[in-house]
């Protein structure tokens, strides 16, 4: 038996910017893991590269409020214009297969999750500057000056939230943000409250 048999949710968050989709993507390509990526939905457009069902699920606007009504969304947002979404089913089915969930996720989400999961671990990913942040959304360049302007404010709201998490990894580095989420994720598995229940059950074999 194992000490520990569920699957974690962990919730990578953080203002828009600051590099999570780079960090998420250099964690999946460690070794040695079994996270599984839950792909979001959106009603914003793909930009140039994304692909349907891999970097999102693209749908209209119709088609996402829908789904609000049926309540298929472990959480969702409406983030700069467009909503956002976490497809409830899949990250149910994942947790139950004992698998590493992992969301990707702007704050309003996660402090959604936190309300409906408060067993997931929160992550938050902080640029080391709001220059840095700057410099990150305008060499991005797939935003208009607007948007950008618009998500910097946000950006600053945002950082205020930081507490809520229970990590702050600060993206200086790509690989040392994913090395010590990873690093958190080990230790997650170890918490007393996440396995005492099997470690007795070890201890009576
Ligand atoms: P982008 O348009 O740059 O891909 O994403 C905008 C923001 O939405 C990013 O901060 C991203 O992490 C966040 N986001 C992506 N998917 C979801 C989701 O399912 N729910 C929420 N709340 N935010 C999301």
């Amino acid at each position: 038996m194992k000490l520990n048999q569920d699957g974690l949710l962990v919730v990578i968050s953080g203002p828009s910017g600051v590099g999570k989709g780079t960090v998420r993507q250099a964690l999946f390509d460690m070794k040695g893991h079994n996270l599984v990526y839950s792909v979001s939905m959106t009603t914003r457009q793909p930009r140039a590269g994304e692909v349907d069902g891999v970097d999102y699920y693209f749908v209209t606007e119709e088609e996402f409020k829908k789904r609000i009504e049926e309540n298929r969304f472990l959480e969702y947002a409406n983030f700069v214009g467009n909503y956002y979404g976490t497809p409830r089913d899949k990250v149910e089915e994942q947790l139950a297969l004992g698998n590493e969930v992992v969301l990707e996720i702007e704050v309003q989400g996660a402090l959604q999750v936190k309300e409906r999961k408060p067993d997931a671990v929160f992550i938050f990913i902080a640029p080391p500057s709001m220059t840095d942040l700057e410099h990150r959304l305008v060499t991005r360049g797939t935003e208009s000056y607007e948007i950008i302007k618009e998500r910097l404010e946000k950006a600053r709201r945002e950082i205020g939230l930081a507490p809520e998490y229970d990590y702050i990894v600060i993206n200086d580095d790509v690989h040392n943000a994913a090395d010590r989420i990873m690093a958190i994720i080990r230790a997650e598995h170890a918490r007393t409250k996440r396995c005492l229940d099997n470690y007795y059950a070890l201890m009576e074999e």
